[in-house]
């Protein structure tokens, strides 16, 4: 694979990229931008202080880019992992409040949802601190109001 596209371009760092983000696509439907040869789902944002372009690119390129495979790969199999709890998060036991809501608790979390006007919001509040973030829009269906809560507790955790 190293001697496809921007492997064997003059002018292209090969080490020394970062990794600035990542995104699973959902199914292989875009190209990596270093190797130029390999359809990909997820992608690694690369960046390199002596490239003038951030590259998209798959998990063989970017580990090798940034000479770490292992982060590369850990990347891809926590998206995975995430997808998959993601995909089990509405069939998971939630509790009925005493009035009628929703809720869980998870991840250091109080997970709730509940009406409002004609649709559906929620909050998180962290054990332990007591601090709560409100949903910052309302969702048509109850579970999507479930599945909005899992995204923000997911985020909370990382910042
Ligand atoms: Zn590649």
């Amino acid at each position: 694979m190293s001697s496809f596209g921007k492997w064997s371009q003059q002018g292209v760092p090969k080490k020394g990229w970062a990794c600035i983000g990542f995104e699973d696509l959902g199914e292989p439907s875009t190209q990596c931008e270093m190797c130029e040869n390999q359809d990909i789902r997820y992608v690694h944002q690369m960046q390199h202080p002596d490239y003038p372009h951030i590259l998209e690119c798959g998990c063989v390129c970017a580990g090798k880019m940034e000479e770490d495979y292992a982060a590369a790969s850990k990347r891809e199999s926590d998206s995975k992992n995430l997808t998959q709890r993601r995909a089990r998060w509405l069939t998971r036991k939630w509790k009925v409040s005493q009035s009628g809501n929703h809720y869980l608790k998870t991840d250091g979390f109080h997970i709730v949802v509940f009406p409002k006007g004609s649709r559906w919001s929620g909050t998180i509040t962290r054990l332990g601190t007591g601090v709560s973030t409100q949903a910052r829009r309302l969702y048509d269906t109850q579970d999507k109001a479930k599945l909005g809560a899992f995204d923000g507790m997911i985020w909370l955790k990382s910042h």
